[in-house]
């Protein structure tokens, strides 16, 4: 009986391992999988063979370099939409600390900060529907001086765009922009109402239309389920972003999902994984959750199909210090 069994568990294991492999040869010639392959493999049980698979994908086409990335919360809080994960939302009461556009000193300041730490880029990120005019031209002067004496690459995240605001933003040299599509379209009512999934579409193709590289992600764990996290996973790659960042919800205090079950390890190393194959080239950067989720501070994770990290801390919660990030990177065999 013992036999049998453990004869059924290596027929399962050489299949799943086929399967996989058969999967990461289609990957290496440059084809996309398909839906059910991608939930095929997400219902795979060899959570080691599927990031094994992942990261022989990531080393690839991404060779062993691990993206960092500092943030800065320029402006905090007061936001007039209503995510219902967001803490910044003006809808919900959250205690975080909320202030204006801080000054282009005060980000010039970080972003000496970032790149003294080893920060490889700088993302300026500010909680708004779309910047007022006159925060607008002061950003714009920001970045212009920290273009100018920082060494470091600049990306923004600053709500909706238009096409002329992003061609300025990439005539003043920002690299990327940050917008994420947050969950899947079929979910997207459940998080948002003051906006629709397509809005945030628009904005992601005007991005590219201008020329800046694309950051585009979202947020697991918010109730949506594990088909729903794929539907994202292929929005995303139909965008074919530079930059997908992962974030794992943090229930916030005062947000209609604070009582949201938290998703298992061993569901989010899935999922990283499972979007390296829907999306091979790009950086999967694990982002917001990483310290509240792995224990390992994500030491698997960048090795089971993430290529990049947020270190420094959030925009409304702490995170890890940059040294720790550097060492830990360091002892996994990957670069800075
Ligand atoms: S638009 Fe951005 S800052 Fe505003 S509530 Fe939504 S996620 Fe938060």
């Amino acid at each position: 009986m013992n036999s049998g069994s453990s004869r059924s568990n290596n027929n399962s294991n050489y299949t799943a391992d086929s399967f996989i492999n058969t999967l990461i040869d289609r990957v290496f010639n440059n084809q996309q999988i398909s839906f059910k392959e991608a939930s095929t493999l997400f219902s795979t049980a060899d959570i080691s063979a599927l990031a094994e698979g992942a990261n022989t994908i990531t080393r690839k086409f991404n060779g062993e370099v691990v993206d960092i990335e500092s943030l800065i919360n320029a402006k905090s809080g007061r936001c007039p939409e209503d995510c219902s994960f967001c803490a910044q939302s003006s809808f919900y009461n959250t205690g975080i600390s909320k202030y204006p556009l801080l000054s282009t000193e005060k980000l010039m300041e970080h972003a000496r900060k970032a790149k003294k730490e080893g920060s490889t880029s700088f993302c300026l990120v500010c909680a708004y529907r779309s910047p007022p005019e006159k925060d607008f031209e002061q950003i714009c002067e920001s970045i212009i001086k920290i273009k100018n004496s920082v060494d470091i690459d600049v990306n923004v995240s600053l709500g909706f765009m238009t096409l002329e605001r992003a061609k300025k933003l990439k005539s003043l040299g920002v690299k990327r922009y940050n917008h994420n599509l947050e969950t899947a379209k079929s979910y997207f009512s459940e998080i948002c109402t003051t906006h629709d999934y397509q809005d945030r579409v628009n904005t992601a193709k005007i991005v590219k239309k201008a020329g800046l590289e694309l950051c585009c992600g979202g947020i697991i764990g918010m109730g949506e389920t594990p088909e729903q996290r794929l539907e994202l996973a292929f929005s995303l790659a139909d965008l074919d972003p530079d930059e997908v960042p992962i974030n794992i919800l943090i229930s916030r205090e005062g947000t209609p999902l604070m009582h949201k079950n938290p998703l298992t390890n061993e569901d989010i190393i899935k999922t990283i994984a499972v979007w390296r194959f829907i999306m091979p080239k790009t950086i999967l950067k694990i982002a917001g959750g990483r310290e509240v989720y792995f224990r390992d501070n994500g030491k698997f994770a960048l090795q089971a199909g993430a290529n990049g990290i947020i270190s420094g801390g959030y925009l409304t919660t702490g995170g890890t210090k940059h040294n720790k990030d550097i060492e830990m990177i360091k002892e996994i065999g990957l670069e800075v």
